[in-house]
């Protein structure tokens, strides 16, 4: 157990799980763009981590960049995406691959995938290392995703809760131990 301002959040994926989850997305990505350079898009805060180990995993030429976008205050989503800052590169005709640290609703990779076809890229793809299939609400294709996990809140390895947990190696859940009631 580990508490984190006011919340208190429990052990949930181990660091071996999530490292053999980003060794088989790396895997995938190589075998899908054997012949091309991608250019992999870091989406700041969240994703720092999983880009860095991601990248230590793919052995082929490919571009590395980072852009900042954010959608959550607290451990609620407040459905308005904002807006994309950092993408200083010229995009058109090259396959993106967008990295996530986790796909929840979907309203930033809808809102991200609008932007970048805009930019005429020939390929989008998403890779995230987590994903919440009961809290997805697009038809938009996850291309890579690492681990599955139920609709729960999770802090660790580049996911916070206001600000803490990033540093964390393994991912914790949200405990809901602080608000059972009392049957007296
Ligand atoms: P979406 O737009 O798919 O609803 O949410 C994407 C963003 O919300 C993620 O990049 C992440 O910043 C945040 N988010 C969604 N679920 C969680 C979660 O369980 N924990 C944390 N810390 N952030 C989350």
């Amino acid at each position: 157990m580990i508490q984190l301002h006011d919340k208190t959040f429990e052990a949930f994926i181990p660091e071996q799980e999530i490292n053999f989850a980003i060794q088989n997305v790396a895997k995938q990505i190589e075998d899908d763009f054997y012949d091309e350079v991608p250019v992999f898009i870091g989406v700041l805060n969240g994703a720092f981590m999983f880009l860095s180990d991601l990248m230590k995993h793919y052995s082929r030429p490919c571009e590395v960049s980072f852009i900042k976008m954010a959608s959550y205050e607290g451990t609620a989503s407040t459905n308005d995406v904002k807006q994309l800052i950092g993408l200083n590169q010229d995009l058109e005709g090259r396959s993106v691959v967008i990295v996530e640290d986790i796909v929840d609703t979907g309203n930033t990779v809808e809102e991200l995938k609008k932007i970048f076809k805009a930019q005429g890229v020939k390929h989008f793809r998403i890779a995230t290392l987590f994903f919440k299939p009961q809290a997805y609400t697009k038809d938009i294709k996850i291309d890579y995703i690492g681990i599955r996990i139920p609709n729960k809140f999770i802090v660790g390895f580049g996911l916070d809760y206001d600000g803490l947990g990033r540093n964390l190696k393994e991912v914790y859940q949200l405990s809901n131990t602080h608000n059972k009631m009392i049957n007296i």
